[in-house]
């Protein structure tokens, strides 16, 4: 085990498997930056598959418990059930997970399923149609999504979740509805404050809506109690609906932020490791790996990195740090 200056363990690495989307959400990849002429990493730039699998297998030896396949959009990369394939076989890792935007789930759940994926968080910020195209900015309907959502389920990825980001003035009134349609399901729903992430999606402290305001909106409908954390790091804070009808999730990296229990570790597409979600820059691991290293040096490299983190941006966030450049989530993958 490796503990960084802050006593804090590395236990999740999240992997983006590309830069790539099929969507452009409005807080993530705006097309007027994302357009035609983006340079988008170069298909010799990206980790191998084979690359992926072996730093995951000598970060499990540093205390890796649990992996999640992230992007850009997973999906979009060909052939990523053969990522899952090559994931599912490390001993020690003991959960491995993906975070989808659904619409590529009907074509793929069952293959990542017989290769071996478990469970897969879906993004869906909305049930109103129109709410949720002009937030995907794709012209992808809810109805693609809830089909990808009932593929996952009928292939038996399980349990799955969803995540919602709130945006206040776009989806903000449609969060009710999203918790009453998952009610009783055995979904989860996970309702995500809007983050200053990269530097592309014209963030402001007035677009967030606070997990408290979305608990308080849901429970004036159906009563909500605290639940106790799953875990020490739990991203989500858990509450449970008092008539039994299951519980959701809010993410308050904005209102409450939780860098104390930050133990996530994450991979870019092109093989940087980032000690934070804003990260200014990354680690190259590529270089290392393309150069011989033998498993012994990468470790002792990812092992030092981890010793000097201090990162804990969201608990020092300020307007100013706010318009600081930083790596965008499309390309590390939240
Ligand atoms: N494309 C996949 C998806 O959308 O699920 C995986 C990558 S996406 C970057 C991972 C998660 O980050 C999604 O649930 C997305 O909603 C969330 N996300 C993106 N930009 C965000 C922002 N500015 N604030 C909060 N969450 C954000
Ligand atoms: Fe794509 Fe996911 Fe970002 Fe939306 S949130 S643009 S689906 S990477
Ligand atoms: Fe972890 Fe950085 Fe987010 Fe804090 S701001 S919880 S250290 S990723």
């Amino acid at each position: 085990m490796v503990l960084d200056r802050l006593q804090r363990p590395l236990r999740d690495l999240r992997v983006s498997v590309t830069d790539r989307c099929n969507f452009r959400c409005v807080y993530c990849m705006p097309r007027e930056v994302f357009g035609p002429d983006y340079a988008f990493l170069g298909r010799d730039e990206l980790l191998t598959y084979e690359e992926i699998a072996r730093v995951v297998r000598i970060l499990v030896g540093l205390g890796v418990e649990k992996v999640r396949i992230t992007g850009g959009e997973p999906l979009v990369r060909r052939d990523l059930d053969k990522l899952v394939g090559a994931l599912r076989g490390i001993e020690g890792l003991k959960d491995l997970t993906l975070t989808t935007n659904g619409s590529l789930l009907r074509a793929q759940a069952r293959r990542l399923a017989a290769a071996g994926l478990k469970r897969v968080t879906v993004s869906l910020d909305s049930l109103d149609d129109a709410v949720f195209r002009a937030m995907n900015d794709a012209g992808v309907g809810v109805a693609t999504v809830l089909d990808g959502i009932a593929a996952a389920r009928e292939a038996g990825l399980w349990p799955i979740k969803v995540n919602a980001v709130v945006k206040r003035g776009m989806n903000d009134h449609t969060v009710v509805d999203l918790a009453r349609y998952f009610r009783g399901t055995g979904i989860i729903v996970r309702f995500i404050e809007f983050m200053d992430v990269g530097a592309t999606n014209g963030w402001r402290l007035e677009h967030v809506v606070t997990g408290r305001e979305i608990v308080e909106a849901i429970s004036r409908e159906f009563p909500l109690e605290p639940a106790e954390a799953n875990y020490r790091g739990e991203v989500a804070k858990r509450w449970r609906y008092v008539d039994g009808a299951g519980e959701i999730g809010v993410i308050t990296s904005i209102s409450q932020p939780f860098c104390g229990d930050c133990t996530r570790l994450r991979l870019s597409p092109e093989g940087e490791l980032f000690t934070c979600l804003f990260g200014t820059r990354g680690h190259d691991l590529r270089g290392l790996l393309r150069s011989g290293a033998s498993d012994g040096e990468i470790e002792a490299f990812v092992a030092g990195l981890w010793r000097g983190r201090e990162d804990r941006y969201s608990e020092l966030r300020t307007a100013e740090t706010a318009g600081l450049p930083k790596v965008e989530m499309s390309h590390i993958g939240g």
